[in-house]
């Protein structure tokens, strides 16, 4: 009998964490490897979000806290939810976790029951539909193609819902796509929602910051009648630049949110204090840099998109928001390239011209395959060379 668990054999390792780790061992072998696998910005934490830290540590506020988050950060999501999205939440319906990751898991650990479904518009993070498997939920994968901007239409959401269905999820602006949803679709997909009083819904707000050409960002908790059952899940770590840290957080309805804090107290107890206190000054202190930073994303996004649209074979949206692009490779797949899946593109890609990406495949989407271009200009620019001369060595 295996020691391993029935649970854990249904799910994998996260993809995007092992293209990440494969390009960093090969640097580390002395390969010439231009990593575009990972999901973090390569900019640092700005300086008084460090400053806040070792003073925290200073301070000696190095003991346990609150289970789920302490007074001060709770204080401070309560004022960003009021002042950046128009939402009013009292500190009971906020919980701080070690990371958006671990808010989201401990959610469905929370929530789901033997079969219960969940809603997930694919692309998707490749994290989600595994969380819901790990908790015996069913993953409900409904495919959004590229014609529509790869987005969840309302006609697409009314046929997904199933007397089972627990949760939907939405990402806007989406990993892996980049795509945001305008006031308007998420308003559309609200009157679907409305209608069908069980459904919850749990938005992944991660990339809110990180947005571009006037794009408006909107939540669906806005919507004040799904606001009492909506999870608003957000963190630190993308617009502050603070994946190490682990700080992420949501608001929503007493109930969830008290159950999502038992399981904390069972696992991991708070996240660290002092991440705690660095993320306290991350949401009150300025906030000037995050324009600062979006403009040079949308710099590298211009390139990015521009660059591979050059490339005979690959064609690639424009997105309005995160750092990442979903070009297509369908046309470089088949029997003159010898390359059967996005999978062994990607798989060619870094063994031939060493450039680590990610197959669309992992994010429930085959034929495509995402670029995170969160690194500098100079390394995107010998990137798309790279991939430039692969595709027309095909
Ligand atoms: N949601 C999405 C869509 C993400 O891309 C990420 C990044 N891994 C997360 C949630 C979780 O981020 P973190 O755990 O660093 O807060
Ligand atoms: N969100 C990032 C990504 O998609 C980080 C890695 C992960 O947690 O999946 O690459």
């Amino acid at each position: 009998m295996s020691i391993i668990s029935n649970s854990l054999k249904r799910i994998k390792p996260s993809p995007t964490i092992a293209v990440t780790q494969k390009a960093r061992e090969l640097r580390a072998a002395g390969k010439d490897v231009i990593g575009l696998g990972a999901g973090e910005p390569d900019f640092d934490t700005p300086e008084n979000i460090k400053d806040a830290a070792i003073k925290a540590i200073k301070d000696g506020e190095t003991k346990y806290t609150a289970v789920d988050g302490t007074p001060a950060l709770k204080k401070a999501i309560v004022e960003k939810f009021k002042r950046e999205n128009n939402l009013e939440y009292s500190t009971d319906q906020i919980t701080v976790g070690t990371g958006g990751k671990q808010v989201l898991y401990n959610t469905f650990m929370a929530t789901l029951n033997k079969g219960d479904e969940v809603i997930i518009p694919a692309p998707f993070w490749v994290s989600y539909p595994d969380m819901v498997l790990l908790a015996g939920g069913k993953p409900k994968k409904i495919r959004c193609d590229e014609k529509d901007g790869f987005k969840l239409t309302p006609k697409k959401l009314k046929s997904a819902i199933s007397k089972k269905t627990k949760w939907l999820i939405l990402n806007s602006p989406s990993n892996p796509t980049g795509a945001g949803y305008s006031k308007e679709e998420i308003e559309n997909l609200a009157t679907v929602l409305i209608k069908n009083k069980k459904i919850h819904i749990l938005s992944d707000d991660i990339y809110e910051h990180i947005k571009y050409d006037n794009f408006n960002f909107f939540t669906i908790a806005q919507v004040s009648k799904l606001k009492d059952r909506t999870l608003t899940m957000n963190g630190v770590s993308k617009s502050y630049a603070m994946t190490g840290w682990r700080i992420g957080y949501a608001a929503g309805p007493k109930d969830i949110i008290k159950a999502i804090g038992k399981i904390q107290s069972q696992s991991t107890s708070n996240p660290s204090s002092v991440s705690q206190a660095a993320a306290v000054e991350a949401l009150n202190g300025k906030q000037d840099f995050i324009q600062q930073r979006s403009d040079a994303f949308k710099e590298r996004r211009d390139f990015v998109v521009k660059s591979l649209n050059s490339i005979k074979g690959i064609s690639c949206l424009k997105p309005n928001g995160a750092f990442y692009v979903f070009p297509s490779c369908k046309k470089l797949l088949g029997k003159k390239t010898k390359l059967k899946t996005d999978s062994d593109f990607v798989e060619k890609l870094l063994e031939k011209a060493n450039v680590a990406v990610v197959q669309g495949s992992a994010f429930g989407l085959d034929g495509y395959f995402r670029i995170s271009y969160a690194t500098s200009m100079e390394k995107l620019k010998v990137a798309m060379e790279r991939i430039k001369s692969f595709c027309e060595s095909l």
